[in-house]
């Protein structure tokens, strides 16, 4: 390695450029990673090369490293410019524990403190520095930027530069001019989870990336297995109850969309034994950061929360995150429910929903306060997009096809990984969410199905779900037979109960066949899929829950299928990792993550060399927790 010596040298002689060899050196060396996943490779290598970089990769899928490695192996400075002024202690304190020389320098720092850093940073003390953007309008910043050699700028949340995206942030405009003010051009490296063209193309113009390498990472999350269940709000808290009970010792969030639901589900949760942390928007600050540090360091299990938590929370062992409502887009829920299992390892998303929570969102957008700064007319573009982002949720939840394919399709990806294209109605699964796995059954409702699409087409006019399925049912009431509607082709034609057929529509209004207009008074109209449905091999299914779903499941996750004797020893590490973490004050997964036990229990290392072969164990890991885990590992071995 030769990170360190350089930063004297920075007036001018240059050490020899460094190679992938060194990048992959060094990601053993401090993170204990064999080799680079896929899109970090492209990103490092571009770097390396001298090219700036875009990478667009969904939460977990590692894009520090992209960054870090490049920051380690370069000589000199990198900076790293993150809007998550709140989580820059937490990095910068997991690469001090992997042993890379970091800081970071906002406001949390008294002024003295940030001169001490600058002072430091100039004698070559750092490889990496997390700032705020704002710090890079700073004169003092920027003047300390001329005294020591950057190679490397890292934009974290890059789609905070667009004002597409949700998080805009002005400052971030501003990165631009810093970048070009350099004295000597750095590589730029831009990083984001958000994946729109719209956005990609802000990105690489608005921050000046010069020819960037392009990544985009599959959206695909393997280890998360989704789960969708349609319940009544009681039967929801007895459904997580029930879960937490099969999970007792495991970290999970439980997200709801309203404050006072959060209040509800923790109070009835403790009722039932279950101590859980809390946090809104609604609670003092102080209230709030101690909730976040309870669950982060493992002394609570469950937080329940609104959508205010996790923006920055870096936990990696989350196994679980269930929704008490449905959020308002697929957007929202994957990022909410990606926060589960971001070390790799199996882990659960399970959305429950009920028809009022459909309700709600929809009023929410009708009432919704219109964003300050915008026409009338942009107003109303806005919302219109807002209700097709739910309508695209309300058929996640009611699809019968794979869930996993339901959301890569949205975000535009054909397919996954070793499955074809799932487009048209996918005949294989992904194995791994609740409609592969058959927790539902299928009920043919093509017959009720089509009534109703000539219903729609021969009705002169459009009306209500309530309307057509008194047509199609053949009702004899005053407003059916007023309108002459019992002389239509479909009237009488359908036997089913009013509920399935109203069921029925709105399964067609979620794969597109129909469309339900907003409104006091919705009325039912053709929509985009219409003319195809009306060919001959059209069919459609609902989903019906096959088991009891509100009682306790057995519990099926791999960590608990686990072999006994490897779970107790799980559990042996658990607990030695958690009396370390609190020695340290670190938070528990920062020691070591889940992944990392576990590949312990199943290595069982008996001396360094063979702890090194631990993923995510470096050589800092080694020397700092080797020995106390290696203990504890012998000692299980002869207890056994
Ligand atoms: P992101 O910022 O994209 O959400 P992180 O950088 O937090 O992701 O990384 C997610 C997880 O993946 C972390 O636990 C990290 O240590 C792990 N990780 C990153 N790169 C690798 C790799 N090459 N091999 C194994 N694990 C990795
Ligand atoms: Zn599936």
């Amino acid at each position: 390695m030769r990170d360190g010596c350089e930063n004297v040298c920075g007036a001018g002689v240059e050490a020899p450029a460094p190679t992938m060899d060194d990048a992959r050196a060094a990601l053993l060396r401090y993170f204990g990673y064999a080799d680079f996943r896929h899109g970090q490779r492209r990103i490092v290598e571009a770097v390396l090369a001298g090219r700036d970089a875009l990478g667009v990769m969904p939460t977990g899928a590692g894009k520090s490293m992209c960054y870090q490695i490049p920051g380690i192996v370069l000589p000199g400075l990198a900076l790293v410019v993150s809007p998550l002024v709140s989580l820059m202690g937490d990095q910068v304190r997991a690469l001090i524990d992997a042993g890379v020389r970091g800081a970071y320098l906002n406001s949390t720092l008294t002024p003295g403190q940030q001169r001490t850093v600058m002072k430091r940073a100039v004698e070559g003390a750092y490889k990496i520095m997390y700032v705020a953007p704002e710090r890079l309008e700073d004169p003092v910043f920027r003047e300390f930027t001329r005294q020591v050699p950057i190679p490397l700028v890292a934009v974290d949340e890059a789609h905070c530069v667009s004002q597409w995206g949700q998080d805009f942030r002005p400052s971030y405009l501003g990165i631009r001019d810093f970048i070009e003010s350099m004295p000597r051009r750095p590589r730029v490296v831009a990083l984001t989870a958000t994946a729109t063209e719209r956005v990609r193309r802000d990105i690489s113009a608005l921050l000046g990336l010069d020819d960037p390498v392009e990544t985009v990472t599959g959206f695909d999350r393997p280890n998360l297995r989704f789960g969708v269940e349609r319940l009544e709000p009681k039967e929801k808290r007895l459904r997580i109850a029930g879960y937490i009970a099969e999970h007792p010792r495991e970290s999970g969030i439980v997200y709801c969309n309203k404050r006072k639901d959060v209040d509800d589900v923790a109070a009835w949760l403790a009722v039932q034994g279950v101590t859980a942390a809390r946090y809104h928007a609604g609670m003092d600050a102080a209230a709030r950061r101690e909730s976040q540090r309870r669950f982060i360091d493992d002394d609570v299990q469950v937080m329940v929360a609104t959508n205010a938590f996790g923006m920055g929370i870096d936990k990696s062992n989350v196994r679980y995150v269930i929704h008490y409502g449905m959020p308002k887009s697929i957007e929202a829920y994957y990022q909410e429910a990606g926060r589960a299992g971001r070390d790799g390892e199996a882990s659960e998303c399970l959305l429950l929903w009920s028809d009022g929570d459909i309700a709600t969102c929809r009023y929410f957008i009708e009432e919704g306060s219109v964003r300050e700064g915008l026409s009338q007319e942009e107003a109303s573009c806005a919302q219109a997009a807002q209700r097709r982002m739910l309508e695209a949720m309300i058929g996640y939840c009611r699809t019968t096809d794979c869930l996993r394919s339901y959301i890569l399709r949205y975000f535009g990806e054909r397919s996954y990984d070793g499955i074809a294209d799932a487009a048209a109605g996918s005949s294989e699964g992904c194995g791994n969410c609740s409609n592969c796995l058959g927790d539902f059954e299928s009920i043919d409702v093509t017959d009720i199905a089509r009534a109703c699409i000539a219903c729609v087409r021969d009705m002169p006019g459009s009306f209500g779900k309530a309307m057509i399925a008194d047509v199609v049912r053949g009702s004899k009431a005053r407003r059916v037979l007023e309108n002459g509607f019992d002389e239509l082709g479909c009237y009488g034609t359908v036997r089913a109960a009013a509920p399935l057929v109203k069921e029925t529509i709105e399964l067609l209004a979620a794969s597109g066949v129909v469309a339900i207009s907003e409104g006091s008074y919705p009325v039912v109209e053709r929509g985009p899929a219409f003319d195809e449905a009306q060919r001959e091999g059209f069919s459609l299914c609902m989903k019906k829950a096959k088991r009891d779903r509100v009682r306790p499941q057995p519990a099926r996750t791999p960590a608990s299928v686990d072999a006994a004797p490897a779970s107790d020893l799980f559990e042996r590490l658990r607990a030695l990792r958690k009396r370390i973490a609190d020695d340290k004050g670190l938070p528990p997964y920062m020691v070591f993550s889940d992944k990392a036990l576990r590949d312990m229990c199943a290595i069982l290392p008996r001396n360094d060399r063979e702890f090194l072969q631990v993923n995510g164990v470096g050589e800092k890991k080694l020397e700092r927790y080797g020995a106390a885990f290696l203990a504890e590992i012998a000692a299980f071995s002869r207890d056994r």
